[in-house]
């Protein structure tokens, strides 16, 4: 039996994807602990894991208010990410000093946003397993050609200044290494290695498992209504932070009166349902839909492409048009075009007859069908849970080495 900390930051798209990897390895009778914010505790609990409640200075910061993550954007989400580092790397340090913590075999934690894991594991001399619910970047392929980082940016010097001083204090030299989770032993990457732009260019130390989606059964369960009986569903999500879109749920809303199809819309808690007017019979909004049991009845899924979404999407293998609102989704938005799985479409030039011109064709068209069914079986034979939990085990028994 291993013991084994997780940790992740103040973030769904983050948090979710690991939860069914906790609960396979405390499935394997392992010791496992979840370090993270405390909106996680019930759903780690539902793992079986051990909640151990971290405060984010992010709760209730309209700073954290979702991010774009390009150019000088970027630079200032660094910053707050390091400051998020800096406040949990100190509160890692007092459970453990109090005995709340003891020294795991293994940490395992979100390696895109919380770093404090990086400077963790180098402290307690513990091996790192990092997981990676995006897409992972190496020489072949990066993310920074849509990030577009000007590295001179004051903001971002700053950053860097700011990010060395702490380290310092943690006995970490290498900025560089450090912001590439160098030190990591193994990368689990939830993606499927298809969907991986230059996939097959990430050799040892990086594990794809493709989705590992866990129940969701505390969301309910949608079908469709009688009325609509036999008609397509169209499943529109924006995701759970770039929602705040009234004229884009309005604009479908109200060009979906009369048209062949049956909308299901998730508007997000800021959109107020009274900004789309009165919604057509086919049409329904929702500040959340349970979108697992959704897409199993989806003919098309219109999706900011944020990458739970999308490989959601994959795994039911329903085609895709994606809305992209940052640059990440704008990466995965590309992938899903230059894979056939759908089409992209720009989210400000968006008017209601191209719009449902392009789900009507998506919807129609063999060949995305045809490479949906493909990428679905990708994802059936990446090993999800399984496999993830064969890699931590192995950190776990290898150690630092
Ligand atoms: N989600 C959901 N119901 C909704 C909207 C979102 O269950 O109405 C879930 C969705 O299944 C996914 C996550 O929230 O697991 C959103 O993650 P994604 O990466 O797609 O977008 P983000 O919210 O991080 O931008």
């Amino acid at each position: 039996m291993a013991r084994i900390l997780f940790t992740g930051p103040l973030g769904h798209g983050h948090v979710n994807p690991t939860l069914g990897i906790a609960q396979e390895l405390t499935a394997r009778g392992h010791a496992v602990a979840y370090a993270a914010p405390e909106p996680f505790e019930a759903a780690i609990a539902q793992t079986g894991a051990e909640f151990v409640p971290l405060r984010s200075s992010w709760l209730n910061s309209p700073q954290h208010a979702a991010p774009q993550f390009h150019g000088r954007a970027f630079a200032r989400a660094s910053e707050l990410a390091l400051a998020e580092t800096i406040h949990m790397t100190g509160q890692f340090d007092a459970l453990r000093a109090r005995g709340r913590l003891a020294r795991p075999d293994v940490l395992v934690h979100d390696g895109p946003v919380a770093w404090w894991g990086r400077a963790v594991g180098h402290g307690w001399q513990v091996p790192t397993v990092e997981t990676w619910p995006n897409f992972v970047s190496n020489r072949h392929w990066n993310m920074q050609r849509y990030i577009r980082l000007n590295p001179l940016d004051p903001v971002f010097l700053r950053f860097l200044w700011r990010l060395r001083r702490f380290l310092r204090t943690r006995g970490i030299s290498g900025v560089g290494g450090f912001m590439q989770g160098a030190g990591a032993v193994e990368r689990i990457v939830t993606v499927p290695r298809a969907f991986q732009p230059a996939g097959e260019t990430f050799g040892s130390g990086y594990t794809f498992t493709g989705p590992v989606l866990t129940d969701r059964s505390h969301q309910g369960s949608w079908s469709p209504p009688a009325a609509s009986e036999g008609l397509p569903v169209l499943l529109v999500s924006l995701g759970t932070a770039y929602h705040d879109r009234p004229d884009f749920f309005r604009m479908i809303a109200q060009s979906a009166a009369g048209r062949p199809w049956h909308v299901v819309m998730s508007i997000g808690d800021t959109v107020d349902p009274a900004a789309l007017g009165t919604l057509p019979a086919n049409v329904e909004a929702h500040p959340q839909v349970p979108q697992l049991s959704v897409l199993e009845h989806a003919s098309v899924f219109l999706t900011h492409a944020g990458m739970g979404g999308t490989v959601e999407g994959m795994a039911a293998g329903v085609p895709l048009v994606a809305v992209p609102q940052m640059a990440e989704q704008r990466a995965n938005a590309d992938r899903i075009a230059e894979l056939g799985l759908g089409r992209t479409l720009d989210p400000d030039s968006l008017e209601a007859e191209g719009f449902w011109t392009t789900v009507e064709a998506v919807r129609a068209d063999p060949v995305i069908a045809g490479r949906c069914a493909w990428m679905r079986e990708e994802i059936r034979t990446s090993g999800g849970a399984s496999a993830a939990a064969d890699a931590v085990e192995a950190a776990a028994a290898r150690g630092l080495g």
